[in-house]
């Protein structure tokens, strides 16, 4: 079967799509400086699979590293997934973010160049969209983008660079995968996010409620424009999205694939859940309180983030299966069993 580049493959999304390709029958090398990621997930997904990963430590800005990892194995395609990720961060150290995120990109892109790698897939976000009005809801790949900080703007700027080199190169066919708000863990709890320091997001904050590392969630303003006041999003099964990856290398290794095209996809669930609703699932989920407090708005949030993921069902055949119960209950079943995550 066809060998597998996964940068970032030892991060959050990374593992559970290498655990995906690895039991869709591809084989898989990983790439990854482990910045923001623990060896131990790439050693568990190895037990959890057909066939163990190879794991390369190296980063994404050393060229010579990526001719090393070229010239020993034969990639048909590689999955870009590392990268630097926190907005907050971006708006602080911007130059880190054009640094790795950018230039980081243009290498391992040069060096795919350079070794006749002709098939990419970029891991982008919604965040792309910045700040669309609630009319545009749910967004399809056409809304205009528009990004408000320095990681959406990298993110965009990488979309582009992709779409231009393989609008020339020979050969080339790219994806471009706009991710909406990835959550859950896989369902055995083996693997699953890990953040490192304080975490901003919705999902792994509620979880170290639930364990008792934290106090309280803070719900970030109740006087949206909603049915019950809260911001909407459009949250969706890491299992799901890594199904998602599958179904485009498949693509890109097919016959519908087009040269010198970068389609890009939404992947999401197309439907939308408030902070309540997923207090509430969590609640559910848990089979207990989970102590929580409505707190100001948070600077730069918008009301409602949903797709519309109907490219990604006609072009690659994939739809989300999992809902925000699944989600809550495989998130809480990998937090329970890893309070500490891989540490
Ligand atoms: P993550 O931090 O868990 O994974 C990123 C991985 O990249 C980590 O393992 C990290 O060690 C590695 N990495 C960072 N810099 C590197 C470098 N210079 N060289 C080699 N490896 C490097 O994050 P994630 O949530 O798994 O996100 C994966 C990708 O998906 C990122 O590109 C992110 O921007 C994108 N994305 C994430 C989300 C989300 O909410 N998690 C949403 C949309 C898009
Ligand atoms: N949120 C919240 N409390 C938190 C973290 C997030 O109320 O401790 C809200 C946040 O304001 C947003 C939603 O949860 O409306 C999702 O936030 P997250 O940071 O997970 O994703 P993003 O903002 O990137 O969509």
């Amino acid at each position: 079967m066809p060998k597998i580049l996964a940068t970032g493959g030892a991060g959050f999304i990374g593992s559970h799509v290498v655990l995906e390709l690895l039991n869709s029958g591809y084989e898989v090398v990983v790439f990854d400086n482990l910045s923001n990621s623990s060896v131990k997930s790439i050693e568990r997904v190895g037990r959890m699979s057909n066939g163990a990963p190879v794991f390369i430590e190296g980063d994404i800005r050393d060229g010579a590293a990526l001719d090393a990892l070229f010239e020993a194995h034969d990639i048909a395609a590689v999955i870009h997934l590392a990268g630097l990720k926190a907005v907050g961060e971006s708006v602080s150290h911007p130059e880190r973010y054009y640094d790795v995120n950018v230039a980081g990109s243009t290498c391992l892109f040069n060096a795919m160049l350079r070794h006749g790698v002709k098939h990419g897939v970029f891991s982008s976000s919604a965040t792309v969209y910045g700040e669309p009005a609630p009319e545009t809801m749910p967004m399809d790949e056409h809304v205009p983008t528009g990004p408000v900080n320095p990681y959406g703007k990298t993110k965009l700027m990488v979309e582009q660079i992709l779409t231009d080199i393989t609008s020339v190169g020979p050969g080339w066919r790219s994806l471009v995968l706009r991710y909406f708000n990835p959550v859950g863990a896989h369902t055995s709890g083996q693997i699953g996010e890990d953040p490192l320091g304080f975490p901003d997001n919705l999902f792994p904050f509620i979880a170290q409620v639930a364990t008792g590392r934290r106090k309280i969630l803070n719900i970030f303003g109740d006087d949206y424009d909603t049915p019950d006041g809260t911001a909407i999003r459009d949250y969706i099964h890491v299992m799901d999205l890594a199904r998602g990856h599958v179904k485009a290398i498949d693509y890109l290794l097919g016959s519908k694939a087009v040269d010198n095209e970068t389609p890009v996809v939404n992947l999401g669930t197309g439907h939308g859940a408030s902070v309540k609703d997923v207090h509430a699932a969590w609640e559910a989920a848990c089979g207990f309180k989970i102590a929580a407090q409505v707190a100001p708005r948070r600077a730069g949030d918008v009301t409602i983030y949903c797709a519309d993921a109907t490219k990604a069902k006609e072009m690659l055949g994939w739809e989300a299966e999992f809902d925000l119960a699944k989600m809550c209950e495989d998130h809480w079943r990998w937090q329970a069993a890893n309070p500490e995550g891989y540490r």
